[in-house]
């Protein structure tokens, strides 16, 4: 009988290496380009050079094919320097001139000029869907798909749209940056592959960019590696082992996440300054029927409408926990304004809120005294 490990198990000794006498039990990063080889070629060295292959690589490797499998079949990853550059080499290392991509029209912003501009001009056609469907997957090569989506919190049903996708002969890669392995396992939901940036809640502490590919299939994979190696998209060694460092505490750190998630989406709900707020994990939210069946968890991440962008910057004034910041995912609570931005369509009051670890009292305590502080 295989005993599966909880999450907190599974989290803490994710790329472990067996043990051995007189070796680290906590191995550093492998700093290093260059690598001894046997005189004569045809020696054993697996590693060579730095740009193919490294000892952090792989152990973070390891760990998030761990987190990605689960219980079922084995999986295999290629860590990139970036979540753009994991999106990348899918877009770039599977299509060609001919082929056409479905991609998200509400999903992570760079994604859609990088597939107008250098995916059209390579003769990729282009093709744009909203989470919410419905996706035009006829003809197509691959289907992008971003669930939850960043920032409007909307859920696709992944194993409706991974079945119909296969029925029309495409790929599906699933974009689970907002979930993270222990929020949603897109390979056991029907995709092909996952695409994530880790720099967001996975590696957690707002330190490092990072990104992964994962597939269980060993064509793509080779195909996801190879893209890597031929363009250079590597992480730095060091940022590996920051990530496989954080990996350790992914479990708590989600789970005081999403409890913070819940309890500020209640106190927003109540406020009558704010509007359309959004939480996967709060019963009554328009996607929570459809997350409640794939996702095992859901994250910090909330959305909400305020009244303008003028409130926004009266309420991150008084706060003293929340920050301005653009990313999310991170140990600390912090609100992204997203119009100022200007790559998605959204009101400009709207705002991505990213819970940390904080105590939840603290936290809803804060934010409330911000709230009253930008109503005057
Ligand atoms: C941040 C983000 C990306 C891009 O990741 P980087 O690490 O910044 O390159 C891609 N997708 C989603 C959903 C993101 O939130």
């Amino acid at each position: 009988m295989t005993v599966v490990p909880g999450d907190g198990t599974l989290a803490s000794h994710a790329g472990e290496r067996p043990a051995a006498l007189g070796e680290p039990a906590r191995p550093g990063p492998v700093l290093s380009s260059v690598f001894h080889l046997a005189p004569a070629p045809g020696g054993p060295a697996l590693d060579g050079y730095g740009r193919p292959d490294n000892p952090t690589y792989r152990d973070l490797e390891r760990a998030l094919s761990a987190l990605e499998a689960g219980s079922g079949d084995p999986v295999r990853t290629t860590t990139f320097a970036s979540g753009m550059a994991a999106i990348s080499a899918v877009l770039f290392g599977l299509l060609k001139a001919g082929d056409t991509v479905v991609i998200p029209s509400d999903g992570y912003y760079a994604t859609r000029p990088l597939a107008a501009d250098r995916l059209a001009a390579f003769g990729v056609t282009v093709r744009e869907a909203p989470t919410l469907g419905p996706y035009p997957v006829e003809g197509a090569a691959l289907v992008l798909l971003e669930t939850p989506s960043n920032p409007g919190m909307d859920v696709c049903d992944l194993p409706a749209v991974c079945a119909a996708a296969h029925a029309a002969g495409a790929l599906v890669a699933v974009d689970n940056t907002t979930a993270t392995p222990l929020g949603q396992r897109p390979l056991d939901l029907g995709a092909d592959l996952v695409v994530a940036s880790d720099t967001k809640a996975l590696a957690g502490h707002g330190d490092l960019l990072l990104g992964h590919v994962s597939t269980r299939d060993e064509q793509l994979a080779a195909k996801a590696r190879q893209w890597r190696t031929w363009t250079g998209a590597i992480p730095g060694p060091f940022e590996a082992w920051l990530a496989l460092r954080s990996l350790a505490t992914l479990d708590v750190r989600l789970a005081r996440q999403a409890a913070n998630a819940l309890a500020v989406a209640e106190l927003l709900s109540a406020r009558p300054e704010v509007r359309e707020v959004r939480y996967p994990g709060r019963p009554g939210d328009p996607a929570h029927a459809v997350a409640a069946r794939q996702m095992r968890r859901y994250g910090g991440v909330l959305s909400a409408v305020l009244p303008d962008a003028a409130f926004v910057e009266r309420m991150l004034a008084a706060s003293g926990l929340a920050s301005a910041v653009t990313s999310f995912g991170d140990v600390r609570t912090g609100i992204d304004r997203r119009a100022q931005w200007g790559g998605d369509v959204v009101p400009d009051g709207f705002i991505r809120i990213s819970c940390g670890i904080e105590d939840t009292a603290d936290l809803i305590a804060d934010l409330t005294a911000a709230l009253d502080a930008a109503s005057g």
